[in-house]
Formats: C-alpha cells, structure tokens, sequence
C-alpha cells in the first residue's frame, strides 16, 4: 500500500508571488486535497543575501488570499518542522553524518564537502516529462550547474556544504523532502535539470524516491518567458484590481492543466475534485489575461448577494459609493452581468448614487447630430414626467414605447440619448432597471441637462 500523499510547496522568498509559483503551489494543494493528504509550506530560505521578510510575507499572504491553506509549515506548526530551511542546520548536520559514514562524501582541498558521482546512470521517471537516464560522472556535474562550472570545472562530485559551512541548494533540498516523508515533487519544469542529482541523493540516503511531476513552463500570450513585470505576473496585482481569488484559482488551474472534458468553471471545491495530475499538460502553456477576466466575471455572476456585496465593499468604499443605500443589493445585481472585476461595479453603477453625471464630449458626439435630438428628448421627459404609475422598468417601458411611436421613431432610437443622458455613456447594464434605480426625479433633471447641453 502506498504512503498518504505528501506534497509541498517550497519558495524561495526572493520576490512576489508570481503567477508561475502560485500555480506549483495550487498543483501541489490540489493533488493534496483531492487525495486527502496533507499540503506542507516549506520556506527555501538559505540564500541570506536574496530572502526578504518582505517577499515571504507576501507569499504568505497571497498563498492565504487564494485560500491555499497549508496543513503545515509556517504558522500552521506540523511534525517535520521548522519549516524554515535557515532552521534547519542541525537537520542538515545529521543527514551529512550519514553520508559520511556511508562513505559518499569527502572534503576536497578547498574544505568543501563533496558527493561523489555514482559511476552509473541515474534515472529520472518524471510523470509528465517522461523517463530520463543520465550518468552524472560521466557528464560531470558541471554540466547542471554553471556555478560549479566557473570555479571547478573539472570535478563531477557534487559540491553540497561550501567551506564557510553553509550547505548548497540540491543537498537540503533532497535531505527536507525526504526528513519531511514528501512522497510528491511537482515543480517547475526549471528544476527537472537538478533532478538526477537529487536522484542521486534520495539513493545515497537510502531514501525512497518520491513520484517527480514537472510542470511545463508558463509563457506569455506572444510566446515570450514571462518575467516579474508582464502583466498578470504579480498575485497581488489580482487582488488590487478586483478579481476574485476563486477565479484566479480557476484560471491558474487551467494554465497547464486540463480537465476530462471541455469544461472551464470550477469553483475551488469542484478544482479538488476534479484536479488529477495525469491531466497536467505536456506543452507549455500562454497566459491569457482576456480569459482571466472573462472567467472572473463568470464567477461573479455566481456569487450569492451577500458575497458579492462583501467582495464589492473595499472597491465601493473606494468610490463613495454609500453602502446603507437601500438601493445597492439591486444595483449590484444589475451590473455583475456585465462585470468583469470587482472594480467595474463602483463605476458601472454610480449614476444610480451620484447628483449629477458627467458627459464626455465623445460620448455626446454619439447623439448631438442626429436630427430633432431635443425633440425626442423632450417627447421622452414630458412622457415620464406624466406618467403616473409607479416608476419601475416594467412601467418605463411601455412609455419609451409610446414615445416612440408618437414621435415616429423606432424605440431604439430613444434609449441611446435617454442612456446618455441618464449616465453620461453610452453602454451599460440594462437601460430599464437602470432608470428605475436612478428614480424619475434625476432622470428628468438629466434630460434637461442634456437638452441645454444639445442646443448650446
Ligand atoms: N525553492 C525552489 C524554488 O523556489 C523550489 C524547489 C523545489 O520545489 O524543489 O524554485
């Protein structure tokens, strides 16, 4: 019987969490979820020089805004920790002893510790890579490692503690996955070069492999490697421009992994039931920020009104749009058909809250020549102002019809100039319920406006 699944997520605090990373780890959380293992958070933190306080806070929390939850690690404690790396000296002490009297380690000249090459093929069975064979001694390690190539060319054994006692990345890399009973490595497909020498190690150690799943590369829609400043790089940039993370999950999901059938919406939960790692993609994927937005606005338009009305807050405080406003739940219903982030809603809907609405002069460019403009704009007003039903979309309607018909125009002739002038744009929700949430007394006053505004 095979061990309960293990996975981790290992990052070096070094910068934001980047959408390549934020995948891995979604990868690495799904395969635990959909298993019923357990998700580690390790922090590859030996690299004083590069790690920032900063940088690891700022995974942390956009591992947490994606609601990645990790069962151990960092905060959340566990049996194998620390999970620092930088904590993890003695640890390290302990697997070196066993290399050395196991006899795979010697100290060269310049008093670093060194693993000696197995003389033999080394062989990688990767799950989406497929199965590579490889004689380290043969090749010499300098071929993986371009730092080991400046200083010591000649020398295949693998450097893992420098002379200052500091131990290299491969070594406690290998040494934590195995001391923290990791039975699954999905990472970047960058790190598939590293992995005969991690081979290597797990079967010096005598440790049992673990099963490697490496992850294509994301690349930019152009094909380009995407790097930290292209757009949608940054998890942070998601949550100031009002995504919701259900739907960054999605979409990151997605960008190398594919589902059974055509199916493209998942909520996290139905992420975790369908996530198989045997539908990781072989190809590298393309980032595709239209897609992003077109997905957030369908999980929008799933949300429940009290979620929405949550997510929305921070971006209607934002705006001044006034939240004990009784009109706000149906506003929010209104435009989360046509939204696609959480920051459209302020704008699609403060013609319902505002005095007044601004008109741009391209937007009045659309209606200022048309003939009799004012005409039916006034046929429009005296229409509403007569009515004396109640003011709702149902009844609004049949006035524009009226209207319509009495000026000798087809309806839509009426609902550009009645839109603009209402809102100041030309597009938007739903005319109607528009108009009976900004009331009738503003949408005569703004009829008038325009009017002024037309014949100046
Ligand atoms: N710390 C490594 C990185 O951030 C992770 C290596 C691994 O996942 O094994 O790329």
């Amino acid at each position: 019987m095979s061990s309960p699944v293990r996975t981790r997520f290992a990052p070096s605090p070094t910068g934001h969490l980047h959408v390549g990373s934020a995948r891995t780890a979604l990868y690495n959380y799904l395969h635990a979820r959909h298993t019923g293992g357990t998700f580690v958070l390790r922090v590859e933190d030996t690299d004083a020089a590069r790690n920032t306080e900063a940088s690891r806070d700022a995974i942390f929390s956009g591992l947490e805004w994606l609601g990645m939850d990790w069962d151990e690690g960092p905060k959340a404690g566990g049996d194998f920790g620390p999970y620092f790396q930088s904590e993890r000296n003695e640890i390290y002490g302990r697997y070196l002893a066993q290399l050395e009297s196991s006899g795979h380690v010697y100290e060269d000249d310049d008093g670093a510790v060194r693993f000696r090459m197995p003389d033999e093929n080394v062989t990688v069975n990767d799950l989406i890579c497929g199965t590579q064979s490889i004689n380290l001694k043969e090749q010499g390690s300098t071929r993986w490692d371009a730092e080991l190539k400046k200083d010591v060319p000649s020398n295949p054994d693998l450097v893992i503690r420098r002379a200052d006692g500091s131990y290299i990345f491969h070594f406690v890399n290998v040494v934590d996955d195995i001391d923290m009973k990791i039975t699954h490595v999905i990472r970047g497909e960058d790190h598939l070069s590293n992995t005969p020498k991690h081979v290597a190690l797990f079967e010096a150690l005598e440790a049992p492999l673990p099963t490697f799943a490496h992850i294509p590369l994301n690349l930019n829609a152009d094909g380009s490697k995407m790097s930290k400043r292209d757009q949608g790089a940054a998890i942070t940039d998601y949550i100031e421009q009002g995504f919701l993370s259900s739907a960054v999950c999605n979409y990151i999901a997605l960008l190398g992994w594919s589902p059974k059938d055509d199916e493209e919406i998942f909520s996290p939960e139905e992420l975790v039931e369908r996530f198989e790692l045997a539908g990781i993609n072989r190809s590298n994927s393309r980032f595709d920020f239209k897609k992003c937005l077109w997905l957030n606005g369908e999980h929008l338009r799933r949300l429940d009104p009290e979620t929405l009305m949550e997510k929305s807050k921070p971006f209607l405080i934002d705006q001044n749009i006034p939240l004990d406003d009784s009109r706000l739940p149906a506003a929010l219903q209104l435009i989360r058909e046509r939204a696609e982030t959480l920051s459209d809603i302020p704008k699609g809907i403060a013609p319902i809250f505002s005095d007044s609405v601004e008109i741009e002069q391209d937007v009045l460019g659309k209606i200022s020549g048309k003939e009799n403009i004012t005409g039916l704009l006034q046929g429009l007003h005296d229409a509403f102002a007569a009515s004396e039903n109640e003011w709702t979309a149902d009844n609004i309607k049949p006035l524009i019809v009226a209207s319509a018909e009495s000026l000798d125009v087809k309806m839509g002739a009426l609902m550009l100039p009645c839109r603009i002038a209402s809102t100041g744009k030309a597009g938007g929700p739903d005319l109607l319920p528009l108009l009976e949430l900004i009331g009738r007394e503003r949408v005569l006053d703004r009829i008038t406006v325009l009017m002024g505004k037309l014949v100046k």
